[in-house]
């Protein structure tokens, strides 16, 4: 039983994102196909009682595509699974945007203060003086 179909040719895969063995193509050339492939996986499922379902159910859509029929994708889920990649990809904006500021922001400060220190100094080299 499939974990995950590829599709363009029908053949099983290890996971939704990974390039076709049989095939050579890579879910991640654009946004609808990847969102397809996540589709035809069972990674679209969070239950394992759905997902255990839904690979008997990717074995006959792997031979639809096997046979170059047209598969039925539900326009539903394949909006529900574009948002879904969507607020993942912003999650991950959004961490990285945290990540950097805890790392540069303290530093950042110091050499502000510094910078700040040495120009009143100077202002009360020249005022002294
Ligand atoms: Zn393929």
């Amino acid at each position: 039983m499939a974990l995950a179909v590829c599709i363009t040719c029908g053949a099983e895969k290890s996971g939704a994102w990974r390039t076709c063995e049989k095939c050579g193509f890579d879910p991640r050339s654009s946004v609808p196909t990847l969102v397809k492939s996540v589709y035809l996986s069972i990674d679209r499922y969070e239950e394992l009682d759905d997902r255990e379902s839904y690979k008997n159910e990717l074995d006959k859509i792997a031979e639809l595509i096997r046979c170059r029929k047209a598969v039925a994708y539900d326009q539903a889920e394949l909006s529900r699974l574009e948002n879904q990649y969507y607020e993942v990809q912003s999650a991950q904006r959004h961490e990285l945007w945290t990540a950097f500021q805890k790392t540069f922001l303290p530093g950042l400060r110091i050499l502000l203060a510094i910078l700040l220190a040495i120009f009143l100094l100077k202002l009360m080299k020249m005022f002294l003086l």
